[in-house]
This record gives C-alpha cells, structure tokens and sequence, in this order.
C-alpha cells in the first residue's frame, strides 16, 4: 500500500474533489482525517465509506479560514494518530460576481476560505513536518487562476495566489525534501458546478479537447500521485487536470 502508516488531513474532504481524494488516498492505505466546515452528514458516509473498504478514518469540523480551529485540528490529529503526512488544502468556495456588482464580503469570503485558508493549514504543519522528515502537501487550484474568469475575479485571484504560494513554499522546503505540488482542475461535477445550466455545461463541454467535463475521482488520481513516491523528484509544480483545456 503505497500510503501505509501515512496521516492524510483532506480540507473539504466531505464532499466532491475532497471526498473523492479522501476515498483514493484511503484505499492506497493511508489513515485519512475528512476536514469539513458544517455539513457532519457528509462527512460521516466518506468516514463510513473508508471503514467499510477497511481503512481507518476520522472526520474533524474545522474552518479552514480560522487559524485557532486549525491549529485545533492538527494538535488534535497529531495526538491522536502521531503526525500529519499528507495534507491536501482542497477546501474552498465560489461567490460568483462580475467585480463592478462585488460585494466586499464575496471578495473577502473567498480569499479567506480559498487562499487564506490554505496559508494557515500549511503555516500549522511546517514545523510538524520537517521535525516528521517528511511531508507532502498538495493544494488545489483552479484553471482559472491561470486564465481568469469574468464573474470570478475573487476565485481567480485566489486561486492565482495558491499557485504562488505552492511554489514559495516548494522553495523554503525543498532542502529538506518536503514537496509541495498544485493541481489545477478544470470544470469538474461537483456541487460546486451543480448550478451551471445544461446549456452552459455542453458550451464548456465544446471548449474542452477531452470532450467532456472531470470527475471527482480525475483530480484523486493526480492528488494521490503527487503525494506518492512515484512523484519525488516533482515539487513547485502545477498539474492540470482539466482534459487539455489550458496547454502551457
Ligand atoms: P464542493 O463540492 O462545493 O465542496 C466543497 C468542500 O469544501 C466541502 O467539503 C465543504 O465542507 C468544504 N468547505 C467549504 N468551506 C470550508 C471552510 N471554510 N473550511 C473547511 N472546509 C470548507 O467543491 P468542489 O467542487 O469539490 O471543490 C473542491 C476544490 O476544488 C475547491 O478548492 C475548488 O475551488 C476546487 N476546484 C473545483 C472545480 C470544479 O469544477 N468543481 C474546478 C477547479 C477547482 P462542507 O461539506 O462541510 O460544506
């Protein structure tokens, strides 16, 4: 198993590309903690979901924006299951507007979750981490934080400052071979999407050269290989998964 006596901490993990990444790291034999921000349902059936395939997993409620909880959350897992391995900083949300109708809490919401968020998870496992001699930590980006979007200048900033911070931090860490790595989806069906309207989903459909939109589990497969030893000589880089839609 290639994650045996691993700890995964998920950010966002109840619930699409999060689950899926909580289900594949899981399988591959990694102890797997779901962080999610309030929906305990949905985090219980992925908990659920581990157990029954006969791994071991825990949920833990944390906002990702709140450095007291995540602090919480990391003292939390590493008293109880030893360390933290593996972090995916996946949690995040959209608050979709064109930026002359932005509403100065849509701008502030989404870079606290999305990129504040991911700062303070990673600021909590540094030290953790290199006294571990080892640490993976994979953050998820977006395509729009390489091209834009109109209606999404908030996300897309964000999203454009986790590719900045992936590499910042691939540098500081490097030397003691902890890797840092972003994977960047395109369009894929989650509930995040969910709203898009069948016209929209066919015209994106059309733009992308894999013809088709991702699913959870695309994103999983490219997560788990970042956070494997397959990946060891990658770190500070950004892999699309979003059928060819940006070529770079
Ligand atoms: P989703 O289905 O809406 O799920 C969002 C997840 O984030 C949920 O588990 C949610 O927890 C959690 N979350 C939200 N706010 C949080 C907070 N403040 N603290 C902790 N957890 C929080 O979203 P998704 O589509 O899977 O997106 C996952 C990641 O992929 C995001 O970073 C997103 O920006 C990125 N992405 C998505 C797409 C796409 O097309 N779907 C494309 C590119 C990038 P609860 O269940 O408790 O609400």
């Amino acid at each position: 198993m290639t994650f045996n006596s691993k700890v995964a901490i998920v950010t966002g993990g109840s619930r699409g590309i999060g689950r899926a990444i909580c289900l594949e790291l899981a399988r591959s034999g990694a102890t797997v903690i779901v962080n999610y921000a309030g929906n305990e349902a949905a985090a219980t059936e992925v908990i659920q979901k581990i157990e029954a395939g006969g791994g071991t997993a825990a949920a833990i409620k944390a906002d990702v924006k709140n450095s007291d909880e995540v602090k919480n959350m990391i003292k939390e897992v590493t008293d109880q299951f030893g360390g933290v391995h593996i972090l995916v900083n996946n949690a995040g949300v959209t608050r979709d507007n064109l930026m002359m109708r932005m509403k100065d809490s849509e701008w502030q919401d989404v870079i606290d979750i999305n990129l504040s968020g991911v700062y303070n998870c990673t600021k909590s496992v540094i030290k953790l981490m290199l006294k571990q001699k080892y640490g993976r930590i994979i953050n998820v980006t977006s395509v729009v934080g390489q091209i834009g979007n109109a209606g999404q200048a908030n996300y897309s900033a964000a999203k454009a400052g986790v590719i900045g911070l992936t590499k910042s931090m691939a540098r500081e860490l490097a030397s003691r071979q902890i890797r840092v790595n972003a994977v960047a989806p395109g369009y894929i069906d989650t509930d995040m999407t969910a709203q898009l309207s069948q016209d929209l989903k066919e015209t994106i459909e059309g733009t992308v050269p894999l013809g088709r939109l991702g699913a959870p589990e695309d994103v999983a497969k490219a997560v788990a290989f970042l956070a494997s030893d397959n990946a060891n000589y990658i770190t500070g880089q950004v892999l699309n998964v979003d059928g060819g839609m940006v070529m770079q």
